[in-house]
């Protein structure tokens, strides 16, 4: 038997690399105003906007600037999969692992570089972008559950399948990890630069190869 029954993902700088926070590689690209960038991320750390409206805010930076699919894919050409993680998640998978996303990253990211990603994961919870025939946007999904609100997707994950948090895994590289890195059983900081990440962390991997977090799960 696996010693855990869950296991989460962050997206960006986790399962793909080359990238830290993608919503800022689609806003060089689409050349947005960051005076407006900022306002708005400024009203959602006042407590003035909830974080699905600061989401809804820079998307819609997007689609002042007429941007189309192709173009968000081109935005993102320089990304990587992570390396080893088709093989860690078919070897989770294998073991009757439930695995999860949780994720402040876009759709459009996982789509590109695993396709098949709703036969993996059981749950995905990131933020989600639809496109229109003509390539644009035509139906915005701003999850809920980034940063601190990561914890309170693992809680529900966990509560809806009878799984103690103690049995839960979470693998992440950023900041915003933070929190849901602490309520996990088996935190794993991985491809992370941040000290303080690193010290709430379980496990650290240095390794920047997915594979090497299964030592620690089965
Ligand atoms: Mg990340």
């Amino acid at each position: 038997m696996p010693k855990y029954k869950l296991v989460c993902f962050d997206v960006d700088g986790t399962l793909i690399d080359n990238v830290t926070f993608s919503w800022q590689v689609f806003h060089d690209h689409f050349q947005t105003d960051r005076h407006r960038r900022e306002d708005a991320k400024n009203r959602f750390f006042n407590g003035e906007i909830t974080y699905k409206e600061w989401a809804e805010h820079d998307i819609n930076l997007w689609r002042e600037r007429n941007a189309k699919k192709p173009e968000f894919l081109k935005a993102i050409g320089h990304l990587r999969l992570m390396e080893g993680a088709m093989e860690t998640l078919h070897e989770l998978k294998k073991r009757g692992i439930k695995l999860a996303v949780i994720s402040g990253s876009l759709n459009i990211l996982l789509e590109k570089f695993i396709p098949n990603f709703e036969e993996f994961f059981d749950d995905v919870f990131l933020s989600r972008i639809y496109f229109d025939e003509d390539g644009s946007i035509s139906k915005v999904e701003a999850t809920e559950y980034d940063l601190d609100g990561k914890a309170l997707a693992l809680r529900k994950i966990a509560k809806r399948e009878g799984i103690s948090l103690k049995d839960c895994v979470f693998i992440g590289d950023y900041l915003n990890d933070l929190k849901i890195m602490q309520e996990a059983g088996l935190g794993i900081a991985f491809n992370c630069e941040y000290e303080e990440l690193k010290k709430a962390a379980d496990v650290v991997i240095e390794k920047k190869d997915l594979r090497e977090i299964l030592r620690y799960i089965l």
